[in-house]
Order: structure tokens, then C-alpha cells, then sequence
């Protein structure tokens, strides 16, 4: 009979079981691996149970897939450790870390002009996806209120994005029932930039997606040019269209590195904004933020009153308990490096990213679809030609050396174009650029010499699918 695990690579009868072999009296010989064991055991084994299995995860700083921070300070890490307990619900238990929750929003907002930040709403979140459900939520809140005003139905809502956003909007139209209106991405328009707007807006549409950073080539979407076609359509048919910026990377890379970049809430149309700040926030997973322009822009239906810790506590996110310590750690890293410290650190990423891309350009059979100048992220493709091989074959072979180095196809309507796509992020210092190199090198080498493709899985799929 099949189990729930067999997908796992277990599969039949053979017992299930882990064997630890610290030898310690009172140890526990064999337990179950997917049944909650019967007994207790000593913490030293079970430490070590984990710890051990954990250490076959893969090498954090060779990640150059994920935009998700991997290192902080030992300070930070100290101060992790003393507040992992603190529960960022719990505000009437924690006023402390609800004041830092809310001093640091206000920083946000003010990072990105909101021109009246005593007027402004916000809220830490899990990540990008929890802020950006609240900020799809508040439109399509707006746009209920609007319809039902006007005695118009509100049974069929729609959100404008490009087919290259992250996955969090997909599951935000999915679960909460809103259509979306893909624009596609093509070699001429690798961003929503405006183009055909009025093709997809009508009376249903919530709002338009604007992405700083976008998860496939880094590349931003110009919001003022958005903007400006909405500004168009509000004139031509009335329609008066708001903007959320998706700036899980990006809203915490521009304000530094391209300070006259108007992206943020110096656009009028900008109503709401979220970042990650465990991605160029540079705080450990775990936590994200969201600012709306001012208390208009956030419906009171959303905001919720918790009585039951103590106090009159307005609650506005899915979730309920959550880690306070990430805000702190957020805190922290906002007082340690300040707009200079941002700067530098971004600056740095940002330098390296553009090195990497030069080179990798020159090596022949690749061609940038970025270069690492807007968020330290960038992205190839493998230029057409008799070949032996294809970028997942050399995403195999870098990670034979332990770098991650994905490589995926392009969103619609570019999905026959396989990508590569390097993050740099604080840590991937200038000498670990160089090694990436060499081995990026090594390897393209030893793919063009080959006689015959690479072998492909007996299905004819790639190894990796
Ligand atoms: C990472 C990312 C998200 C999701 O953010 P999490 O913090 O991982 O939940 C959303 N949008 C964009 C553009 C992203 O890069």
C-alpha cells in the first residue's frame, strides 16, 4: 500500500526508522520516521538528530538563487536569540516591540516619500506574500465600497499584472477570488510598462501590479510610465485606477542606490507598498512590510479588535502569533547602518552583480536579459546555435561545486526561453565573485567540448524534471 511518503523515495514495508549511534545510556536505539515516537529521549539526541540532518541542506552563501538574507551580524544574532520568545501579536504582553514594529513602518514611509506619514497605515507581515495579500485585499475593498455605491455589481473583480510576477499574486487572485489580467511579457516588453494598458483595464479592475525587482531578471517596472497610462485612461473613460508596488526586492535597494528613481509614493497613484524585510531588508526570514499612502487607502473593514490579550488591540494581517524578533532584528539593522550603511551594503551587491554579469557576457554563448543595475539580480539566456547542452545542464555542473545557480524558463509569453538567473546578495563578497567565475568558466568550457548532448533522464526528460 502506498504511504503518504513514498513520494519521498520510501516506499514498501521496510521499517521507518532513524538509528542514532551517539551511544549514550538512555538513548533512544530506533524510532519511527514519520510517526510521533512513543517515548522520550535525551536533548542531546534529539540536537544531534536534527542538526545532523540539517547539515545535508545546501550551503547558504553558495545559494545564488534565493533573494532571502543569510547573514547578519553576531550582534544581531545575540539579540535574535534573547527575543526568539516574544510573540509580535502579543502587543499588550510587548508594547516594547509594538512601538518598534511601528517605528519602523514610519521609517518606510518615510523612505519612500509618503508626503504625510503621520497619516499613513502600516504593519509588519510575515513576508512579501502576507503584505501583499492585504494590499490586494484593500483594493479590491475600495473597489466593493466604489461598486456598491454606484448600485454596480461587484461579482467579477480583476487585477492588471504581468505574467512575471512572483507567485504570491497568482495565490492572491486564487484564493481570493479576483480575475487576473496577465499582460504577457515579450522580447520588446520584458516589464509591464504601460503598453496597451487600456486593453486590460475596465470598470472591474481593482488595481494594477507594479513590480521594483522583478523575481525573473531583477528588472523594474517603470511606475511613473504606468502611472502616466492610467492617468490616460482616467482621463479618456473615467476610470480612476490604483497602483500597488510589489517591492519585495526593490523597495529596500532604490531609495539608496537610485535615489531619483520616483517609483514610491511621489507617484499620486501609488497606494500602497510592500518590501521584504528579509530580503534586501537584510534581516533574517521571517519578516515583511507593508505602508499604505494614508488611512483612505486601508478600508476600517480590514482592521480588526482583539480584546482577549488585554487591551484594545486593532490587528491588521492573516496571521495571528508570529515571531516579535524579527521586527526587533529589523530595528536593529535600521539603527546599525542607517541610509549610509544601506547604501554601502546595496552599493556593494549591486557592483558585484555588475562585474558578474559583464563577465559572464563575455564569455560568449550567453546574452543578458539584465545586468544587475536596478536590484543586484540578473539573468542569461543561452544565445541560439548547434549545442550540446543547455543552461540546466550547466546549473547541474555549478552545482557539482555547490553553487546554486538556477536556471527555469521565462513567464508567458516567453516561456520557450530558458533563463539563468544569478542574486547577489551582502556575503557573496568580491573574492567569492571571482571563484563563481572560474567555475562558471570551467564548466561552459567543458560543456562546448563536448562531442554529443548530454545525457537526459531514460523518460527524455531533463534529470531535474
Ligand atoms: C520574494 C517576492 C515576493 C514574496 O515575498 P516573501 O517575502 O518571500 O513572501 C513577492 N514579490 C516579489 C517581487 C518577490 O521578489
Amino acid at each position: 500500500m502506498p504511504t503518504s511518503h513514498s513520494h519521498r523515495g520510501f516506499t514498501g514495508d521496510d521499517p521507518m526508522v532513524l538509528r542514532p549511534v551517539f551511544n549514550r545510556s538512555g538513548e533512544a536505539t530506533e524510532l519511527p520516521r514519520y510517526e510521533l515516537p512513543e517515548s522520550m529521549m535525551l536533548p542531546e539526541t534529539a540536537y544531534q538528530i536534527v542538526h545532523d540532518e540539517a547539515m545535508l541542506d545546501g550551503n547558504a552563501r553558495l545559494n545564488l538563487a534565493t533573494f532571502v538574507s543569510t547573514y547578519m551580524d553576531d550582534e544581531a544574532k545575540a539579540l535574535y536569540a534573547q527575543t526568539v520568545d516574544k510573540n509580535m501579536i502579543d502587543k499588550d504582553e510587548y508594547p516594547a516591540t509594538a512601538a518598534i514594529e511601528d517605528r519602523c513602518w514610519r521609517m518606510l514611509a518615510n523612505l519612500w516619500h509618503n508626503p504625510d506619514v503621520e497619516r499613513a497605515v502600516g504593519t509588519s507581515t510575515i513576508g512579501s506574500s502576507e503584505a501583499c495579500m492585504l494590499g490586494g485585499l484593500a483594493l479590491k475593498r475600495h473597489w466593493q465600497t466604489r461598486r456598491r455605491a454606484a448600485g454596480a455589481s461587484t461579482q467579477t473583480p480583476n487585477l492588471v499584472l504581468s505574467t512575471a510576477v512572483q507567485v504570491c499574486w497568482e495565490k492572491f487572485c486564487n484564493y481570493f477570488e479576483v480575475e487576473p489580467r496577465w499582460v504577457p511579457v515579450s522580447r520588446d516588453h520584458l516589464v509591464l510598462d504601460g503598453h496597451d494598458l487600456a486593453d486590460y483595464v475596465d470598470e472591474n479592475t481593482i488595481g494594477v501590479v507594479a513590480i521594483m525587482g522583478q523575481t525573473y531578471t531583477g528588472l523594474y517596472e517603470p511606475v511613473r510610465a504606468i502611472a502616466a497610462a492610467l492617468d490616460d485612461i482616467h482621463q479618456k473613460t473615467g476610470l480612476d485606477v490604483k497602483i500597488h508596488v510589489d517591492g519585495a526586492s526593490g523597495a529596500m535597494v532604490a531609495p539608496f542606490c537610485q535615489p531619483d528613481l520616483e517609483w514610491d509614493f511621489r507617484v499620486e497613484r501609488v497606494v500602497s507598498i510592500n518590501t521584504s524585510g528579509h530580503k534586501y531588508g537584510l534581516v533574517y526570514p521571517g519578516v515583511g512590510w507593508i505602508v499604505w499612502r494614508d488611512s483612505a487607502a486601508l478600508p476600517e473593514s480590514m482592521v480588526f479588535h482583539a480584546s482577549y490579550l488585554g487591551g484594545d488591540m486593532p490587528t491588521l494581517a492573516l496571521n495571528f502569533s508570529r515571531p516579535g524578533a524579527q521586527v526587533l532584528l529589523q530595528y536593529y539593522q535600521f539603527l546599525r547602518l542607517g541610509r549610509e550603511g544601506y547604501r554601502a551594503v546595496q552599493q556593494e551587491s549591486l557592483t558585484v552583480a555588475q562585474h558578474l554579469s559583464a563577465q559572464i557576457a563575455r564569455m560568449g554563448p550567453f546574452e543578458l536579459l539584465s545586468r544587475g543595475d536596478t536590484i543586484p539580480v540578473f539573468a542569461w539566456r543561452l544565445v541560439d546555435g548547434p549545442r550540446n547542452w543547455t543552461l540546466y545542464d550547466l546549473q547541474d555542473r555549478l552545482r557539482m561545486k555547490g553553487w546554486q545557480v538556477p536556471a527555469y524558463p521565462m513567464a508567458d509569453d516567453l516561456a520557450d526561453m530558458v533563463i539563468q538567473r544569478i542574486v547577489v546578495r551582502a556575503g557573496l563578497s568580491r573574492d567569492l565573485a571571482e571563484i563563481l567565475l572560474r567555475d562558471i568558466r570551467t564548466e561552459v568550457d567543458f560543456l562546448e567540448s563536448l562531442t554529443a548532448p548530454m545525457p537526459r533522464a531514460a523518460d527524455g526528460s531533463h534529470f531535474h524534471h
